[in-house]
């Protein structure tokens, strides 16, 4: 932020016009969102249309072909994904096998030059949120599913993200699990207060976990709105069929 910043407050995201081709495929059409400070948004729909290409967009791993990507009212389409300040958290943990838990907690963050005190202080507090301050000398492949990806929301925890990025983090685990780490993920939303955008396809997780849910089909913005407001007033049959709501 900067002096000339003025008393309202920019939204956290905002998305102008984003569309996205691949040669000659058009997959994102011109999608215009704003997300506010703190809100947690979920973005939902069937495979294949446009989910994760869009949630890459914002973290920066590929350009749009056209429009304005706006981080608390900073353009930053052409800032590099490491320079954003956001967090993003995969369907496969991503996690190096060769490391222990804290050092792939800590990895990257020696590069953004903070001193080790400071370092060691988030890895602790974001084991002891997540309930891993147990396994930190373990490797992955001593853990289990849901430890594993709480190991990688912990790497995302301790980058301190203006924004969490998740594509679909739980669809690895099985459905107990996946009850399990939603109501978690909930919980450390509630506690940290972060605006987090969550990518899934399964209208569940959308329906309890979202503050708005943002439907989205062939690479389009079907409807944005509360869980329950979609539900009541769905806009057309694709997003009441998708949310399992009457029709
Ligand atoms: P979702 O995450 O909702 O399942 P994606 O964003 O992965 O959907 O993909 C949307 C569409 O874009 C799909 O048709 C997919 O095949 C296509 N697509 C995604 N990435 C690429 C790519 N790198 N090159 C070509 N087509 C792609
Ligand atoms: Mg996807």
């Amino acid at each position: 932020m900067n002096d000339t910043a003025t008393s309202a407050k920019p939204h956290a995201l905002q998305l102008k016009d984003i569309r996205k081709s691949f040669g000659n495929v058009d997959v994102i059409h011109g999608i215009d969102l704003e997300i506010e400070e703190g809100e947690f948004i979920v973005f939902v729909g069937p495979s294949g249309c446009g989910k994760s290409t869009l949630l890459r967009l914002i973290a920066g791993l590929d350009d749009p072909t056209s429009g304005d990507i706006n981080l608390e009212g900073r353009r930053v389409n052409t800032v590099p994904a490491s320079e954003r300040g956001l967090s993003m958290v995969f369907q496969s943990y991503a996690l190096y096998p060769h490391m222990t838990i804290a050092q792939n907690l800590s990895f990257g963050l020696e590069n953004l030059r903070m001193d080790k005190a400071e370092i060691q202080k988030r890895i602790d507090d974001a084991a002891k949120l997540l309930q891993i301050d147990h396994l930190m000398s373990r490797r992955p492949g001593q853990l289990s599913g849901g430890q594993r990806q709480r190991v990688a929301i912990g790497r995302a925890i301790v980058r301190e993200p203006i924004i969490f990025l998740f594509d679909e983090p739980l669809s690895n685990l099985d459905a107990e699990l996946r009850l399990q780490m939603r109501v978690e993920i909930s919980d450390l939303h509630a506690k940290l207060g972060n605006t987090m955008i969550y990518v899934t396809h399964d209208q569940i997780e959308a329906m309890t976990m979202a503050d708005r849910i943002v439907v989205l089909r062939g690479g389009y913005i079907e409807q944005v709105g509360r869980p329950l407001d979609l539900y009541n007033n769905p806009a057309n049959k694709f997003v009441a069929g998708f949310l399992g709501a009457p029709q």
